[in-house]
């Protein structure tokens, strides 16, 4: 049975069996409305929907799931939907966190798996020409076939899709040297609502009016479908240097962490672990309980490694940093894509879910501080920590995770009380509400705070204008289920 909190499914579009006989027509085998596609096309990995699911519940269930082939038959298909005003929704791999994909009024579900590929490697300015709905650790493998890296590695990689991260702005775990996915991206190609193309000029700088590309960029498929992007490349590092440290306090790993990158010191990968993580990812090592474990990733040509290596080196040394050598960053590389943990506690009847918020540097330390306070105070709560993972020259990403043992009735209310708690924190100490998964639905209440009335004004300002019928992945970003 579908089952959607805060939203009652509207009423079929009257034109709704029409739309599905042209799509059927257009597409041939690749229409369906078998009733494991559509559960499949509908549920993404919202901890909310799991518990639902654990209950027997379904999120929602769309219409019918397409798989275009080309940018022009998604134009084709979004032209018939809007002809009878069916919402459409762009699926990657489904392994959004926040209900993206959710289906609020039903529609067709645009999976884009079966547009998947590379079109050009431009080896002279190391760029890559690529479908979106190619799986990303597929083209991380293909490229380092041919001695190029995207060095786009987000803990998901196996199961999400290029288009998925466009439209989430998702990090990887190599950010802090290679950017998140808005950084390595030169251009892109998206159909609009109303069924035309846009394609942006492929340049590495252009002042050519303001960037309107940039709108596709974390709008979660809610004002068109992205089909195509131009995307940076590397070649691959002559040499990487594995580094950890241990802190006494939060503060002496912050300040060491900022002083690296405000020196242009800039680790492919920086995760500084709190006491509570560092206890649970490194049991073993004596050095590190009660501390906080600093893992770096340094990579690149061998002169530079070696200089920022040392570079590093001081700037830990000068907050009394213990190094604790390559073997905490051997076994991260070892554990980083396990997730087990977090299954095994929603299975047995736990919630736990994890939230990554943003602030400048001047506000993170007291940030972290007040947000695993306001974590802890929700009643229910059994465990609350987090771990600085993307960092920059301006401020850092802090990635909190939190479980629960909550009444089985009050699960819900559980959920959405220790989300009010985290972001409302976040937002009035100063922080952004998402670093990198997006608003799908469950962040929506909060976009009004985060972009001020006038921004979300403008907000919806811009998707009334493309999407006049609101058929694009309607409910999604806070722009409502109306
Ligand atoms: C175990 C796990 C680990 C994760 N780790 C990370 C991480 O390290 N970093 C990170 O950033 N995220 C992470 N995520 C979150 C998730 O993987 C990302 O949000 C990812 O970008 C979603 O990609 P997807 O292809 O699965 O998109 P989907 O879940 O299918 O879709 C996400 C949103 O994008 C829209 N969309 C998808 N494709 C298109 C398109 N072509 N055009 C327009 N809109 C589109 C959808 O409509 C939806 O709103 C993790 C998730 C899981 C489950």
């Amino acid at each position: 049975m579908p089952y959607l909190t805060g939203f009652e499914k509207k009423a079929a579009p009257p034109g709704l069996n029409e739309a599905l006989d042209k799509l059927q027509k257009l597409l041939g085998p690749r229409f369906s409305t078998a009733e494991a596609d559509r559960i499949l096309g509908g549920k993404d990995f919202w901890p909310l929907t799991s518990i639902w699911f654990m209950e027997g519940k379904i999120a929602s269930l769309p219409d019918a799931i397409v798989w275009p082939e080309s940018a022009d038959e998604t134009a084709a298909i979004i032209k018939i939907a809007r002809e009878y005003k069916v919402p459409v929704i762009p699926f990657g791999e489904g392994s959004g966190v926040l209900g993206g994909i959710t289906a609020v009024n039903g529609g067709i579900v645009i999976d884009m798996k079966r547009m998947n590929r590379i079109i050009e490697i431009d080896e002279e300015s190391l760029l890559v020409t690529v479908e979106t709905g190619i799986n990303g650790e597929i083209l991380e493998r293909k490229l380092q076939e041919k001695g190029f890296t995207l060095r786009h590695t987000p803990q998901s990689v196996r199961c999400s899709t290029l288009g998925g991260w466009i439209s989430c702005r998702a990090a990887g775990q190599f950010s802090t040297k290679y950017g998140k996915i808005e950084d390595m991206l030169t251009a892109l190609t998206v159909v609009l609502p109303d069924g035309s193309i846009f394609r942006s000029t492929i340049a590495p700088r252009s002042a050519a009016g303001p960037r309107i590309d940039q709108l596709f960029l974390g709008a979660e498929g809610t004002l068109g479908v992205v089909t195509q992007a131009v995307l940076k490349i590397h070649r691959r590092p002559e040499k990487q240097i594995r580094r950890s440290f241990t802190f006494a306090t939060v503060e002496d790993a912050l300040q060491a962490v900022r002083e690296m990158l405000q020196n242009n010191v800039k680790p492919a990968v920086v995760r500084i672990y709190d006491a509570n993580e560092t206890r649970m990812h490194f049991p073993d090592l004596e050095a590190a309980q009660d501390k906080l474990m600093l893992v770096l990733v340094i990579e690149g040509a061998a002169l530079l490694a070696d200089a920022e290596s040392q570079l590093a080196q001081i700037c830990c040394e000068k907050y009394q940093a213990v190094d604790c050598g390559p073997e905490p960053v051997e076994h991260w590389f070892q554990s980083r894509f396990n997730i087990s943990i977090s299954s095994h506690l929603i299975q047995n009847g736990l919630v736990f879910d994890t939230m990554e918020v943003a602030a400048p540097w001047s506000k993170i330390a007291p940030l972290y501080h007040g947000v695993i306070k306001a974590l802890k105070e929700v009643p229910g709560t059994i465990s609350a920590g987090g771990h600085f993972s993307h960092v920059y020259h301006d401020g850092a990403c802090l990635y909190l995770s939190v479980a629960g043992a909550p009444d089985a009735a009050a699960r819900e209310t559980y959920y959405h009380q220790i989300w009010d708690a985290a972001l409302k924190t976040t937002m009035d100490m100063g922080g952004t509400c998402s670093h990198h998964h997006g608003v799908g639905l469950n962040r929506g209440r909060f976009m009004q705070q985060e972009l001020g009335e006038a921004g979300f004004s403008l907000l919806k300002a811009v998707k009334k204008a493309l999407d006049p019928d609101n058929i694009m992945n309607p409910g999604k970003i806070g722009l409502g289920g109306e």
